[in-house]
């Protein structure tokens, strides 16, 4: 499975063109096809990495918390909301609360999460590849094809078959 992250490494810098050649507006798919395409290829894609082999996402990425995993969080950790605001998080530009260092300050030397039943939603549904509307996400799935396999995994798969159709 390692094998994988090491072709992400190599080859990363060429997805660019095979995500512009299947977000074109002019592909014969559907967004509802295209995003049936990219959920296959999430779910084989996280047969196929496993992410403690990686955790750039952790290692690179801000997280931004909502207000109910907040409490969620402090309670799971024994501390009060404001504590775990003050010991944790900073208000990004636009207000929203995230989390205070990258690397996230949960990740483990192992690159597990110290608080993974309980982590954010944008954490455990990360990269959101598999999310409706993979054509409207082209550029996040862009940015993300420079840190994380999975991205990488699923926009070269996904290249091979609508080459193929
Ligand atoms: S989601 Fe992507 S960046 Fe995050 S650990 Fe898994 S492969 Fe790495
Ligand atoms: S909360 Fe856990 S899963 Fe989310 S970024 Fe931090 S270490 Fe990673």
């Amino acid at each position: 499975m390692k094998d994988y992250i090491f072709e992400w490494q190599k080859n990363f810098k060429e997805s660019d063109a095979k995500i512009d050649s299947i977000l074109d507006k002019h592909t014969e798919l559907s967004n509802d096809e295209l995003d049936q395409i990219a959920k296959r290829e999430t779910k084989i894609a996280y047969e196929k990495i496993n992410c403690l082999d990686c955790a750039n996402c952790c290692k690179s990425a801000p997280t931004n918390l909502e207000p109910h995993e907040i409490k969620k969080i402090a309670s799971y950790l024994g501390i009060s909301k404001k504590n775990f605001e003050s010991q944790y998080l900073i208000n990004d530009f636009d207000g929203q609360q995230i989390l205070n260092k990258i690397p996230c300050p949960f990740l483990n030397d192992d690159n597990t999460c110290k608080i993974y039943e309980v982590r954010p939603q944008t954490c455990s549904s990360y990269p959101h590849t598999d999310k409706k509307g993979f054509r409207k996400l082209g550029n996040y799935h862009k940015k993300n094809l420079s840190f994380c396999p999975i991205t990488y995994f699923v926009v070269s798969e996904m290249f091979k078959k609508i080459k193929s159709v």
